[in-house]
């Protein structure tokens, strides 16, 4: 039984940690997450933590008061900067919002022994009684959960401490926050004062090189027009042992002065730095402080995309993803559509079907043809050519709606990747993919004008079949053309209908 003691401005008062363990939904969580620059701490990144928090709060239906995050900011005692999100969150815990402070770790939320006690001290005095570290639940009230939370904190503070001396004492700061180190990235070159040796800048690698193709001519290249090159022929869904094979046979070498394999095509296409990004520890943290490789993020994500296709990606065996998974939605409840196997009533086969309510499914082998039939019909017709054709292709605002659309696309994916791993529960992913699902219809309508998608180039008009049928098992490339033109939506049958699978059974509107 659930028992409040009172309500105080939002905030519920659970009067015992079982009661807020079966509050649910009225429990309100605030969650944390903090990077830190020490480079020899061994923490997690502000993803991960991000990850495991929402997991914490979505496993115990908790609903969300709010996440804060502060990327690449020291807590500890020694630092310097600032530190907006969480001040923003002290601001949210004084005003009396949240029952429930979730962080992954002590050190990750503070590291100073004194502010710790001072945080500790205001929570318990405005009702903030509880604190979910590294999933464990403690009660401030308590007076063995204050002991244990205390244990953490002085803990946490050895550890800065220590990692301040090793990093005063060792080479490099962390100071060189937003300027290149370490290997150049191929693709670029490195410009160093004459006398001083100081670095100027960094920027693309323009120089022409010569190399020898394997029939014996002589070409010439540059580094930072290979990576453009290969951007562009990823984003176009060009199968990568393709673009190895070419690149090898013009004798170019690969960035480690070898061959080129798929991994290392792979690996610099979805590197952000060449969109000036800058990376610490797995995540884009900032703006790097040398330019674009790339004219626009656009080509960027369209090769994150193609790449992070759940068709290659799958995580668990066993769900596969097939042509149309994740990419039809149910007509009913507006959810994703997952492919299963199934194997009942003397049929055995493949089957999509609504992800979350089971509202609506069809045989796949039925949606997969009626799906392709129709696309490559679309994309044969004249009229497809010359409206597809006559789109700009130079606004810049259109071309950045469509960036921001595919990003966003990569997110919904990596959602639903989490749901899959059970990180997430389906409630989230749901309510994650709703919201997602929005923002993106919202980008791709300011889209319109952005020019042909890259993965449209070359396969529309009088050879769009043959075209399509070279793409053999190329099932990334064929869902990205999809998902570019049509937004398609399953209906149920209807009980005892018999009537053959057909355009009756879906809602389907072009996205042109
Ligand atoms: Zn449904």
């Amino acid at each position: 039984m659930v028992r409040r003691v009172a309500r105080s401005g939002n905030r519920v008062r659970f009067d015992s940690k079982d009661a807020l363990l079966a509050g649910g939904v009225d429990v309100r969580a605030l969650r944390y997450q903090r990077a830190s620059q020490d480079r020899k701490e061994q923490g997690k990144s502000v993803g991960d933590q991000g990850k495991l928090n929402l997991a914490e709060v979505t496993k115990r239906s908790w609903s969300d008061a709010g996440s804060f995050t502060d990327n690449d900011r020291s807590a500890s005692r020694h630092a310097k900067k600032d530190r907006p999100e969480f001040e923003l969150l002290i601001e949210r815990i004084e005003a009396g919002r949240g029952d429930v402070l979730v962080i992954w770790e002590m050190s990750r939320r503070e590291r100073d022994l004194a502010v710790y006690v001072k945080i500790r001290d205001m929570c318990t005095k405005v009702g903030l009684y509880f604190w979910l570290v590294g999933g464990v639940l403690y009660d401030l009230r308590d007076k063995n959960d204050r002991m244990m939370l205390g244990f953490q904190a002085v803990q946490a503070e050895w550890m800065a401490d220590s990692i301040r001396d090793n990093v005063l004492r060792g080479v490099a700061m962390a100071a060189e926050a937003g300027r290149p180190h370490g290997k150049v990235t191929y693709g670029y070159r490195r410009i160093y004062d004459q006398r001083t040796r100081a670095l100027l800048r960094q920027e693309p690698d323009t120089e022409l090189r010569t190399a020898t193709a394997v029939d014996g001519t002589v070409i010439e290249y540059s580094h930072a027009g290979v990576v453009r090159d290969n951007f562009k022929r990823v984003a176009a869904g060009v199968p990568l042992i393709t673009i190895e094979r070419d690149l090898n046979a013009r004798g170019i070498p690969s960035p480690e002065g070898k061959t080129w394999r798929r991994g290392i095509i792979r690996k610099q296409v979805m590197n952000p730095a060449y969109i000036g990004k800058r990376v610490f520890r797995g995540e884009v943290i900032g703006d790097g402080a040398w330019p674009a490789l790339l004219d626009g993020e656009g080509v960027y994500w369209a090769c994150v995309q193609l790449l992070s296709d759940p068709s290659r990606t799958t995580t668990r065996a066993g769900r596969a993803v097939h042509l149309l998974s994740y990419i039809a939605a149910c007509g009913v409840c507006g959810g994703p559509l997952s492919s299963n196997h199934v194997n009942r009533h003397g049929w055995e086969g493949q089957v999509y079907s609504c992800l979350k309510r089971r509202c609506a499914a069809v045989k796949a082998e039925f949606l997969d043809e009626y799906v392709q039939r129709t696309v490559v019909a679309w994309l044969s017709l004249p009229e497809t050519s010359e409206m597809l054709s006559a789109l700009s292709g130079g606004d810049e605002q259109a071309a950045q709606a469509r960036a921001e659309a595919v990003r966003l696309r990569v997110e919904l994916e990596e959602w639903r990747k989490l749901g899959e791993q059970g990180e997430v529960s389906a409630v989230a992913y749901a309510r994650a993919e709703k919201g997602l699902t929005a923002q993106i219809a919202e980008h791709e309508q300011r889209a319109q004008q952005a020019g042909m998608p890259p993965v449209l180039r070359g396969r529309i008009g009088e050879h769009a079949a043959q075209k399509w049928a070279d793409l053999g098992d190329q099932v990334a490339v064929k869902r990205e053309i999809i998902r570019t033109v049509a937004d398609i939506n399953l209906l149920p049958a209807g009980k005892g209908n018999r009537r053959p699978f057909g355009g009756h059974r879906l809602r389907w509107s072009w996205r042109f």
